[in-house]
């Protein structure tokens, strides 16, 4: 019984894989917000170490590379992402100091005081914003930033539908003044937030993501578990273009003290 689990499941996980792979963003985001986030962090020169964690196939990590100096480690749990998030960084002739490794965001391989900079772009909710948050601070030097998309409510009150929805697939979403205390709780000093326009959710993700379920679909036909990929993918999107005015993506900037 047990393997049968564990067999559906990596079978789950190898869809899910090839589903996003095909994509430059696994999540919204876009190269200007990137940079617009990446405005806030200074002090970083030849030598400083970043981190990017949950980083996918590196979309955002490439941005990172071609703007900052430093050196960078990508980690994510999924090593298929990991391969082309290498060959990206071939290709943009970076792989000197821009390396992917498999890995888990909450059992990092760095060292105390290591990094200078721990960015993660709508990756943190995996082990949540607050564990993420703490966790992660012993290993920035005193002064350094994180950097973090997290989904927000924008109202303080929102329509029964979308309010479900989101608790039964993160919980631990919350309006931006609370994200906020908790950033400062967790022993940072908030320097910005700042709303990810929608073009982040629409021209960047759900639409790159209409042509991919395609030709998934025509791939997978007739298999379920694909069929029901693709249909929560399109649910989230039509959820979106519905409520998309209560909640989003947030980006959070926090100095470690
Ligand atoms: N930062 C990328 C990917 C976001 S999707 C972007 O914005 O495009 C979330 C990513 O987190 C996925 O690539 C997923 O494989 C990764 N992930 C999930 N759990 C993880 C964990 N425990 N440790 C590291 N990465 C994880």
């Amino acid at each position: 019984m047990s393997d049968n689990n564990k067999s559906i499941h990596e079978f789950d996980f190898s869809l899910i894989c090839e589903y996003f792979s095909s994509m430059e963003r696994q999540g919204p985001g876009s190269p200007e917000m990137t940079m617009k986030a990446l405005g806030f962090v200074d002090n970083l020169n030849a030598g400083s170490r970043i981190a990017d964690l949950g980083c996918g196939t590196g979309g955002q990590t490439m941005t990172l590379a071609q703007n900052t100096p430093g050196i960078i480690t990508g980690i994510d749990l999924f090593p298929v992402f990991i391969d082309l998030f290498n060959e990206n960084a071939g290709r943009l002739n970076v792989e000197d100091r821009v390396k992917g490794i498999v890995g888990s965001m909450d059992d990092l391989p760095f060292a105390e005081e290591e990094l200078d900079l721990i960015w993660s772009e709508g990756a943190i909710y995996n082990i949540g914003f607050e564990k993420g948050l703490k966790y992660w601070h012993r290993f920035l030097k005193p002064g350094g930033f994180v950097a973090v998309s997290e989904a927000s409510w924008f109202t303080a009150e929102r329509p029964e539908e979308i309010n479900t929805f989101w608790l039964d697939a993160y919980a631990e979403i919350d309006t931006i003044p609370n994200k906020v205390a908790v950033l400062q709780n967790s022993g940072y000093v908030p320097v910005a937030c700042f709303i990810l326009p929608e073009n982040c959710w629409t021209d960047h993700f759900y639409v790159h993501q209409v042509k991919a379920q395609e030709v998934f679909l025509a791939k997978h036909r007739g298999n379920r578990a694909a069929e029901d990929l693709v249909e929560n993918e399109r649910r989230e999107a039509r959820l979106y273009d519905k409520y998309g005015e209560y909640y989003g993506y947030v980006f959070y900037i926090g100095k470690k003290i």
